[in-house]
């Protein structure tokens, strides 16, 4: 029998993160304070974000940060993950490629969501906080912080997108049952939402206002911070025990990756994947090629502009030096509700800029017909959001079929979609459509952050 399957006992469970921020050739550009210009130090996030999470955010120096023994326990009860070679896929695409896959859709939220949320709650106990506060568009990361603050005994507030919190019931009923408040964004409770809903009673939310309204609630509330899923430097770290994991794991199957493929959001799965591998392409001289892939309706790193936006649409975080499509930006309803977001990390965006790692654009539909093929292959769902990454698999995989090369490709399967069959049921009835983004919409946008760098 071949093997297909490469696991790691609990004992490999990593001991520590890995910090591409040391490791980068060009540090990233200083975050701002937008008031002042100047660049921002932990102590500038600690009324917002755990005293822990604002030092990793801005950590540029040690290369490896402790995991703490609680989060490693609690990553026990899912880690490690498997890695599994993926035959019957590479069998119904007829290609030569080797393709991995790393399942984070083991974990009790369902994603690789789970592996920051952790840590973060922790950290916040940890401080003597008693509360955090958090978005949630889909539901993903609501689901998983939802989840670690009921492990650390803390309490949990999120603000759901009001079309998600309308469309996607379960996902409020995940996190009811986790025990976390969800309150529907834009709402009467912030300021923020109140003046979203003063222009428009009708507004259906977004992530950006769901953001304003957690981070005003965790600046007014004492003992409460606020958590963010996504993004930020300090989550893409703790996500790297994702490719620490799978870096064995290829090593148990006796290969290397030549690409190495995420989807990406904000970019913190993909970070997870990628940065492991992307410290021997620095160091050691491989030349495995990192692929991220986003929506065509929400092409940050392929048709946005890298300067200093804001992360949210109100503008209450400091400004960030990313590939963005502006603050303002409105995504088009799209199932991948996780990768509808309008910036990408700031330590990913000078990655790019350095030409580090490459990024492709998905369609919709393609994203659904790769999705599906996998499953019918390999017997699990895909979240419509990993179904990015495996149609840039699929990409990859058929250009191996025409010049015959076994290239080994890794991709993250970043969640399951057993609470998203919605939008499976619409891509088969045929009524799913590719969202059209026009030039004329994209450089509208822009503006938004264009005004900020004058
Ligand atoms: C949230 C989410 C994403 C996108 O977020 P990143 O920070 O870019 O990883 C991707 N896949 C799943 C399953 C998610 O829940």
């Amino acid at each position: 029998m071949k093997p297909k399957k490469f696991l790691l006992p609990e004992s490999e469970i990593p001991t520590a993160w890995f910090n591409m921020q040391a490791v980068m050739p060009n540090k990233p550009l200083p975050i701002l304070n937008p008031a002042t210009r100047e660049p921002l130090k932990p102590e500038d996030l600690y009324p917002i974000f755990c005293k822990a999470s604002a030092d990793q955010e801005l950590n540029t120096t040690d290369e490896w940060i402790p995991i703490p023994e609680e989060v490693r326990q609690q990553y026990a009860s899912y880690r490690c993950t498997p890695l599994v070679r993926a035959y019957d896929f590479e069998k119904a695409l007829g290609t030569p490629a080797h393709i991995y896959f790393k399942n984070e859709s083991v974990s009790p939220s369902g994603s690789h969501k789970l592996n920051s949320a952790l840590a973060q709650a922790y950290y916040a106990k940890e401080q003597g906080i008693t509360n955090l506060t958090t978005e949630t568009g889909a539901g993903q990361w609501g689901g998983s912080l939802s989840y670690a603050t009921k492990k650390f005994g803390i309490d949990c507030a999120v603000y759901m997108v009001k079309v998600s919190y309308q469309q996607k019931p379960y996902r409020r009923s995940i996190m009811q049952t986790f025990g976390a408040a969800i309150t529907p964004s834009p709402s009467m409770s912030t300021r923020a939402g109140k003046d979203i809903i003063t222009k428009n009673p009708n507004d259906q939310g977004s992530l950006g206002c769901a953001i304003s309204e957690a981070i005003e609630l965790a600046i007014n509330t004492p003992n409460c911070k606020y958590s963010l899923g996504s993004v930020l430097n300090h989550v893409c770290l703790h996500q790297t025990v994702i490719g620490l994991e799978a870096e064995k794991q290829m090593a148990l199957a006796g290969e290397y990756p030549d690409i190495v493929i995420g989807c990406f959001g904000g970019g913190s799965n993909f970070s997870g994947i990628a940065f492991p591998f992307m410290r021997h392409n620095i160091r050691d001289g491989k030349k495995t090629r990192f692929i991220a892939a986003e929506p065509a309706s929400c092409p940050k790193l392929t048709k946005g502009k890298f300067e200093y936006d804001f992360g949210d649409e109100a503008g209450m975080t400091p400004l960030l030096p990313m590939y963005t499509l502006g603050h303002t930006f409105k995504p088009a309803s799209l199932h991948a509700g996780g990768l509808r977001y309008h910036g990408a990390g700031v330590v990913l965006s000078q990655l790019m800029k350095d030409g580090l790692m490459e990024a492709v654009d998905i369609e919709q539909l393609d994203s659904f017909s790769a999705g599906v093929l996998f499953a019918r292959s390999e017997g699990i769902i895909p979240a419509p959001e990993s179904c990015h990454a495996i149609a840039a698999t699929v990409q990859e995989a058929l250009k191996c079929k025409q010049t015959g090369e076994e290239k080994v490709i890794l991709f993250n399967l970043s969640g399951h979609g057993f609470v998203d069959m919605s939008a499976y049921d619409s891509y088969f009835s045929g009524e799913m459509q590719n969202p059209k983004l026009t030039d004329e919409e994209l450089s509208r946008f822009i503006k938004s952050a264009d005004e900020l760098n004058k």
